[in-house]
């Protein structure tokens, strides 16, 4: 089980885990009313972004649900709780509910705000051994709603079929409707045909995976014939080679399916080129290179910054001489305000920071500080 990384992200604050709580209101906990993504980060850096953002706004657009940011405070936001847990290699995981109200009634809330939760958790790739040896997935029914192409928050039927298929030894449950085979219950699926890739088209059954869109991309680097068409069962069993793509899977070659091997039993020739490549996008990034739509943190950038201390003298001072040290602090933007019974004091600024190193030395030495609780 992926543990949560120490801060969370609620509503424009950053506050630890353990304190991230909302209304039993909350339509999200009433009516699963919401939508999520889920991305990786490599060593600090949230990759692919701009993709998962477009597909989070659509998803909101679709559920009616006003988004609460544009891009680029999406970006300043998911960014700056990163660097506050530390950077390095992780997934990032937002939610947006339709907020909550004091009432249980079907229909929108007249004035209910979005609630807005993210927080990153602990990952460093898929398990070597999966990796190494492949899956084990089962077919399971798909009986999901109509409207799979949204990331809904509503996934009892996704977790009723991995759960069904972990209790059968497998990894993954490949969800089947009507003779297709469409997708996992949250990973995309993809097959080899003497060296053909396929995987099925997008449509309401379905959600259009960021990873297989990047797998698209670099199958075309690789020059490997890409098709997307429907994929019967039958189709299905008599595959050389099936995949699985997620943001934490990556790509993982599906080595038995409902118990018989697939192919030899071993990942497969295609897979291995295409992990291959995966893994070598990956480094690149890793090292500064960009993957998809531009999703840097454009700076120099303005950013609030929030800092809660053990309320003391001098205090403020030495709070805001450390922050001066990596950022440019706009003075007439410093405020105060105790909290927790006048136990902390919470002191927020605007500050102008000019790269990348900055933003990580800022929050790398309020880490450090013993006069800082929690900063965002
Ligand atoms: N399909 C479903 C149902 C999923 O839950 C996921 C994982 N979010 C995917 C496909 C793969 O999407 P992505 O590659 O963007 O993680």
């Amino acid at each position: 089980m992926p543990a949560p990384l120490p801060l969370a992200h609620l509503n424009g604050t950053v506050i630890p885990v353990a304190e991230a709580q909302v209304s039993a209101f909350d339509r999200g906990f009433l009516f699963a009313d919401g939508a999520y993504e889920a991305l990786p980060v490599y060593g600090g850096r949230a990759f692919r972004l701009p993709e998962h953002l477009t597909r989070l706004a659509r998803s909101l657009r679709e559920l009616r649900i006003a988004d609460p940011h544009d891009p680029a405070t999406w970006r300043a936001h998911i960014e700056a709780l990163i660097a506050a847990n530390g950077g390095g290699t992780m997934t990032a995981y937002v939610q947006v509910t339709r907020g909550a109200e004091l009432a249980r009634d079907h229909p929108f809330p007249a004035s209910a705000a979005p609630t807005v939760f993210a927080c990153c958790f602990e990952w460093s790739g898929p398990p070597e051994a999966l990796v190494r040896d492949g899956a084990a997935v089962v077919t399971q029914p798909d009986v999901r709603w109509g409207r799979c192409d949204i990331k809904s928050i509503g996934l009892t039927a996704n977790v009723l079929a991995r759960q069904a298929a972990v209790e059968s030894g497998a990894s993954e449950a490949i969800l089947v409707r009507d003779g297709h085979a469409l997708e996992g219950s949250s990973s995309s699926l993809l097959i080899v045909e003497t060296g053909t890739v396929v995987t099925p088209p997008d449509g309401p059954h379905i959600l259009a995976g960021t990873t297989r869109n990047l797998l698209r991309e670099l199958a075309s680097q690789l020059e490997l014939p890409w098709l997307t068409e429907p994929i019967s069962v039958a189709r299905l069993r008599a595959a050389d080679e099936i995949w699985i793509a997620s943001t934490t899977r990556e790509v993982l070659a599906v080595t038995r399916l409902d118990g018989a091997p697939v192919g030899d039993g071993r990942p497969g020739a295609v897979w291995k080129r295409i992990h291959e490549a995966f893994r070598e996008h990956v480094a690149a990034f890793r090292a500064g290179a960009t993957s998809g739509a531009s999703a840097a943190l454009q700076f120099p950038v303005v950013l609030p910054l929030k800092i809660i201390g053990q309320a003391g003298p001098g205090l403020r001072e030495r709070v805001l001489r450390l922050v001066a040290e990596h950022a440019h602090v706009e003075e007439e933007s410093v405020r105060e305000r105790s909290s927790g019974g006048a136990r902390y004091l919470a002191i927020t600024v605007s500050v102008r920071i000019d790269s990348r190193a900055d933003l990580e030395a800022l929050y790398a030495a309020l880490r450090a500080s013993d006069d800082v609780v929690w900063a965002l």
